[in-house]
């Protein structure tokens, strides 16, 4: 069944249609056969055997019906004598066409001889009645003894009558030995086309199913690739953090969402205070460590499911809060100000102080349809900026999203 394993799904179910269709066509030729088998052996007893008996009746018919009839009638002269020779001529001529006919049929070896021999005596009876016929129109012949001669060619033919009628039995016989054996082969090359295509079948869905199984473990695979894909695709290498393609993705998200339910969204950007000296002075590498780690107290302390924490790029950080208030998102930016200055990152050329700190914006508000699409990130960008001026290490929140103005 390796043949079939090799096989692709179409050509598989094209196999198993081609073997069912090969099967039928083969029940239906046999079928075809047998029955015309089961004909012939019907035209055999019908035509064969009980057609000469009916003509061989009509023959004895013509003989004691006709003949003798014609002749009883002609003795006490109910019919006038050359009435009486043209019945007994036409009766003649009938006998002679009956057993024509009735020689035509197939005859068996065996029977031949006695076919023959009835020929003979029907041909000389049929003589003894056509002189009769003649006689009869010469007023002082006198009719013979005509029942005997009847009587003699009776037996002969009701033997012949009894031969084709124990061959119709004989053949019946057979017929119904045929007929037994026909249904039987029926039957076996029914079971056996329906054992192959059941054995096919079983092969063909098991080898399907297979396929099945493999199919959905590829899907499976691709699909669990396709999700590293989406995350590689939407996370920073440095941090693990969303990046900004996932946050221009969020951010309009989340605005529709918040606009819809009227809920509050907050949004912060982020900025290391001082980050060029840090680099300068501790080198890249140190630096891609202080960037790991803001990275992770911002996680640590945003880790709501509905909160987003970003990298934008660069020292710049981004977050979407929603449903919390301007109280919260305050105390939550102070948080993070303070948990950054806790992790005690050594900035010696820093303004701000002895570590590494930095400066958030916020801008915090309930959303409604008015709430214009961009006005979140330029506040939080202005007020980024104030925060920058107010010294770094801090927070500046607004709640006023209104298009013109601080
Ligand atoms: P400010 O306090 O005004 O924010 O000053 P700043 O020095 O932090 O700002 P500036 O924009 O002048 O400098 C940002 C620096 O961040 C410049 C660059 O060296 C550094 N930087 C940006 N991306 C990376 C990074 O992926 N790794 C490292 N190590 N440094 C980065
Ligand atoms: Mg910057
Ligand atoms: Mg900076």
């Amino acid at each position: 069944m390796e043949f079939i394993e090799a096989l692709k799904l179409r050509s598989k179910l094209l196999l198993l249609f081609i073997l069912i269709t090969l099967g039928l066509v083969l029940v239906g030729t046999m079928g075809y056969s047998n029955t015309a088998s089961v004909k012939k052996n019907l035209d055999t007893i019908y035509f064969g055997s009980l057609v000469p008996v009916i003509e061989l009746n009509n023959i004895l018919q013509v003989y004691h019906g006709k003949i003798s009839n014609t002749i009883y009638k002609v003795k006490n002269s109910q019919i006038s004598r050359g009435q009486a020779s043209t019945q007994i001529k036409e009766a003649i001529s009938k006998i002679e066409l009956e057993w024509r006919e009735y020689e035509a049929h197939f005859k068996r070896d065996d029977e031949l001889q006695y076919v023959e021999y009835a020929a003979i005596e029907i041909h000389a009876t049929n003589s003894f009645f056509s002189k009769m016929a003649s006689n009869i129109l010469q007023e002082n012949i006198e009719i013979e003894n005509f029942e005997a001669r009847v009587e003699y060619i009776n037996n002969i033919i009701k033997k012949l009558i009894n031969y084709e009628i124990e061959l119709a039995k004989y053949e019946r016989k057979r017929f119904l030995t045929v007929y037994d054996n026909i249904i039987l082969n029926i039957g076996i090359i029914l079971g056996l086309t329906i054992l192959g295509i059941l054995i096919i079948s079983y092969y063909v869905f098991k080898s399907i199913q297979r396929d099945h199984t493999r199919l959905e473990l590829t899907t499976k695979k691709l699909q669990k690739a396709n999700k590293k894909l989406e995350n590689v695709s939407y996370t920073d290498v440095l941090t693990s953090l969303h990046n900004r393609r996932y946050f221009n993705f969020v951010y309009e998200r989340e605005l529709k969402r918040a606009k819809r339910t009227k809920s509050y969204i907050t949004f912060m950007m982020m900025d290391i205070d001082y980050f060029k000296q840090y680099n300068d002075t501790y080198g890249h590498i140190e630096g891609d460590y202080a960037l790991k780690s803001v990275a992770k107290v911002l996680k640590d302390t945003l880790k709501r499911p509905s909160d987003f924490v970003f990298r934008l790029g660069g020292e710049e950080f981004g977050a979407i809060l929603t449903d919390i208030d301007e109280s919260n998102s305050a105390s939550l930016a102070g948080e993070i100000c303070q948990s950054i200055k806790l992790r005690e990152i050594k900035h010696e050329t820093s303004k701000a102080g002895e570590f590494l700190t930095i400066s958030i914006g916020v801008v915090c508000t309930k959303a409604d349809e008015n709430l214009d699409e961009e006005i979140l990130m330029i506040r939080a960008d202005e007020m980024l900026y104030k925060a920058k001026e107010n010294g770094r290490d801090n927070y500046v929140i607004t709640t006023n999203v209104a298009k013109e103005g601080a």
